[in-house]
């Protein structure tokens, strides 16, 4: 007997409505195979809402996130020059969304320069030098700053800098250390590996390290790695293999998951979410393509991938295998693919978003 899964469903802007269309059918035709179902409970947010209802963020948005616990949402664009911050970033700030989970994996059919990658970033998303703390050089704030440091330390910072503060709390280093150990266990990933520069920032990364060895004594059947994150970037183009799942502060995660994108084919195919204490939030990683907006064109991959992570997250493994298992055998076969999959970019043969998602939907069996 299968479950209905009553879940916030955000169109966003630009590409977003058409590949959220495509990611709701294939979503629907996923769960249908266990016998589930989805409640969607659509809400608008982005540019295109900013005229009807002035914002691109209205409450109703958090509100209904805040009930079902979980969302998939399209890319939003930022818009500039208008006053309104991000919504991603104010998504994240409202709701605390402080696990940043980004797994990036080879597909068959995906060109890529590595092959047998199959790894897992988990990036903090709320501290760490993102915590936007910052002085420009020259001005009173900075000034003082400085002063007040030099105080402190015989290393003296020159006058005239520009200060970024880097706050890494035991807190904030807990909670998604703690959230990637149970992602491992959760999925049956066996390794978890802490990448830091904490030979060098010991009281920020140090901390974060010391913060992930005593995490690390709860998951007894989850083997600890401890790397730093030059040598990492090094050995993820060396041996991709032999990685698994990565947790790393806000900045090294923010550029660690371009890198493992890059290596699995680029912003098409990568997947994404965001974890709160009680909620979450999938999303593909790639932004809201204007200039593709309402022709059918773009690649879903990357926001049906976050609906294969959702179906897990919801309890529906198997639907989840089997999503992941039809658009492998759709990529594999490489005919009824996004302009974007085929080797020749101009190739007349490449399909639209949505004959894509039919293409994986006749593959579930749907
Ligand atoms: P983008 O990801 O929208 O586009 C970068 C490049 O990748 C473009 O050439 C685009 O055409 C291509 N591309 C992106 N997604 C694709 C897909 N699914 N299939 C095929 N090609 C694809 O990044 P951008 O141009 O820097 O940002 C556009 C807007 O999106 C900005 O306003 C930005 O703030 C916003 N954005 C939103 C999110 C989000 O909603 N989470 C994430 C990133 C950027």
């Amino acid at each position: 007997m299968g479950s209905t899964h009553r879940v916030t469903l955000i169109p966003g802007d630009g590409v977003g409505p058409e590949l959220t269309e495509a990611t709701r059918r294939v979503l629907e035709a996923a769960a249908a195979t266990a016998g589930s179902s989805f409640d969607w409970d659509r809400q608008e947010a982005g540019v295109d809402n900013m005229e009807t209802a002035g914002t691109p963020l209205p409450p109703a948005v958090l509100d209904s996130i805040r009930d079902t616990k979980i969302a998939i949402k399209g890319p939003i664009t930022t818009p500039i020059g208008t006053g309104f911050r991000s919504v991603n970033v104010a998504l994240r700030a409202e709701l605390d969304l402080y696990a940043c989970l980004r797994p990036c994996k080879t597909y068959p059919g995906v060109r890529s320069r590595f092959d047998h990658v199959d790894v897992v970033i988990v990036r903090e998303n709320t501290e760490d030098l993102y915590a936007g703390i910052e002085y420009e050089h020259d001005t009173d704030a900075a000034n003082k700053v400085i002063e007040f440091c030099n105080t402190l330390q015989a290393k003296q910072i020159r006058p005239h800098s520009g200060i970024s503060i880097k706050p890494m709390s035991e807190f904030g280093s807990a909670r998604v250390i703690r959230y990637a150990f149970q992602y491992a266990q959760g999925n049956g990933r066996r390794r978890v590996h802490c990448i830091t520069k904490s030979n060098i920032m010991k009281h920020t990364d140090g901390l974060f390290l010391a913060v992930f060895r005593e995490v690390a004594k709860d998951f007894p059947d989850i083997e600890p790695r401890e790397n730093l994150v030059d040598a990492t970037c090094m050995g993820l183009v060396q041996r991709p293999e032999e990685w698994d799942v990565l947790v790393l502060p806000n900045l090294y995660g923010d550029i660690l998951s371009d890198l493992t994108a890059g290596m699995v084919g680029g912003l098409g195919v990568a997947p994404g979410a965001n974890f709160g204490t009680e909620v979450a939030v999938f999303e593909a990683t790639h932004g809201s393509a204007p200039k593709y907006k309402g022709q059918n064109k773009v690649n879903p991959t990357a926001m049906i991938l976050s609906g294969m992570l959702m179906l897990r997250h919801l309890g529906e493994a198997e639907a989840g295998d089997r999503l992941e298992q039809a658009v492998a055998a759709v990529l594999g076969e490489g005919a009824r693919v996004t302009y974007d999959m085929k080797p020749n970019r101009n190739d007349p043969s490449a399909v639209g978003t949505s004959q894509y998602a039919d293409a994986i939907i006749e593959k579930l069996g749907a």
